[in-house]
């Protein structure tokens, strides 16, 4: 058989650990023997960020910006036992948070559903993806742990001096917590568009709650901004896609999000999604199956697993031991990464690749045939445990069938 072919180079961010070792085998077994790969390979693996002084994440992230799709292996963020053990120059900082600084974009979490693994919420029978506002609020807040009586005020001074004041709070009988946040119109527009054009990429609906009812300022502008973007850029594009945006306060959006069927985006400011990612990664069933995509305001794709390098089953790799790791999130970056390079170059054999190996995996699965990982979440069928390499040439063998149809 032909292998397909490629134009723009992907940008391929190779990783560290377990998940290094799983892309080396979803490379040799899922996509060398049938695409002809074309990548700019950068190799985020710590030991190289270490000798180029992290110098090749920058170069890395803006590949990513030149070429438009990237795929992501899981890295090390290093913290002070990393830098012991691998005896680091520096305690680099986080690949994830250069690269998003580099592509001011939104990360959008969604989990991978099969038929044998249930949500824990009855209702739920398509994905929920989660989009969370990753800049400001209260993880860039100025805090005071205020010790008795006095007075709390909020003032702003512009560039001309005037200044604006608001009275918070007068302490009188006891001491107290004050909190300073803030947001950037730019930041905020940069996330809405990012929203709208992920829904429209997914052809599904957009969903966004926030508390302007209570904050009339701060969160009505959030508010305000998605509404504006919505109205001049995004509505006809919208109703042509045959898909709505709906805004409502952020408690009623946590009530239908509960009955819902699924198969909507969810836009989340910086906190909520923060707290409501973690509660829909969960209730979906596991970290190993949920795929992670960050998107810029103006079109730019990095695709990678939402968990990281499977540290604990790496040191019993080590030791020789077959591991049951499970790459399903690591092989859907990649087929989301091929798809959308074939989409943006006209390619519809590499992004029909995509969404075979997709099938592919999901039929493996659905046959019973998972890493250990799965097999305790399972219902109605009798699974059967294999090690990561097992499960990945079972995944072959149904997309070459696919291949072949
Ligand atoms: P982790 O790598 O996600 O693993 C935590 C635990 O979750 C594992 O020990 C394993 O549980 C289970 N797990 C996660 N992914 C799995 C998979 N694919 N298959 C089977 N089980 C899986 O998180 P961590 O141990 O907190 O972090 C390890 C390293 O990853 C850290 O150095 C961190 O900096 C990095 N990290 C990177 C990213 C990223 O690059 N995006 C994200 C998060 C963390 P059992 O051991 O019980 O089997
Ligand atoms: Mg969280």
């Amino acid at each position: 058989m032909e292998k397909i072919r490629m134009t723009t180079p992907l940008v391929e961010m190779d990783g560290d650990e377990m998940t290094r070792i799983l892309w080396k085998m979803i490379k040799d077994e899922l996509i060398l023997p049938f695409v002809e790969l074309n990548t700019e390979y950068y190799d985020l693996g710590l030991p190289h960020r270490d000798e180029t002084g992290d110098q090749v994440t920058m170069d890395a992230a803006l590949a990513n910006k030149k070429y438009g799709v990237a795929v992501k292996c899981a890295t090390i963020t290093p913290n002070a036992q990393r830098v012991e053990e691998y005896k680091l120059h520096e305690m680099w900082k986080s690949p994830n948070g250069t690269i998003r600084a580099v592509l001011d974009g939104t990360v959008f979490r969604a989990p991978i559903m099969i038929d044998s693994i249930k949500p824990a919420v009855r209702s739920w029978k398509k994905p929920i993806t989660i989009a969370r506002h990753a800049y400001g609020d209260v993880y860039k807040c100025s805090e005071i742990r205020v010790p008795g009586a006095g007075t709390a005020e909020l003032r702003f001074t512009d560039a001309a001096g005037n200044t604006t004041t608001r009275k918070i709070f007068e302490f009188t009988d006891c001491g107290g917590i004050l909190q300073g946040q803030y947001n950037k119109d730019d930041s905020i527009a940069n996330f809405a568009r990012s929203c709208f054009n992920y829904a429209l990429d997914a052809k599904q609906d957009l969903w966004f709650g926030a508390k302007d009812t209570i904050s009339k300022q701060y969160d009505h502008t959030f508010k305000d901004i998605f509404q504006e973007i919505y109205d001049a850029e995004y509505k006809a594009k919208f109703e042509a896609a045959g898909i709505s945006y709906f805004y409502s306060l952020i408690d009623d959006i946590v009530a239908r999000v509960i009955r819902s069927e699924g198969g909507f985006i969810w836009a989340c400011k910086n906190y909520d999604g923060d707290v409501m990612s973690d509660m829909v990664s969960t209730a979906f069933g596991s970290l190993a199956m949920m795929t992670s995509v960050l998107v810029s305001p103006d079109g730019k794709y990095e695709y990678e697993a939402a968990h990281g390098t499977v540290t604990r089953h790496y040191y019993r790799w080590l030791k020789g031991e077959a591991t049951s790791t499970n790459p399903v999130a690591t092989i859907f970056a990649w087929s989301g990464a091929l798809r959308k390079r074939g989409e943006l170059d006209g390619l519809a054999a590499l992004a029909a690749f995509g969404d075979k190996l997709e099938a592919a995996t999901l039929q493996t699965l659905n046959d019973g045939i998972m890493t250990k990982d799965l097999c305790g979440l399972a219902e109605g069928i009798t699974p059967t445990a294999v090690d990561s390499e097992g499960f990945i040439k079972a995944i072959r063998a149904r997309l070459e069938q696919l291949l072949a149809a």
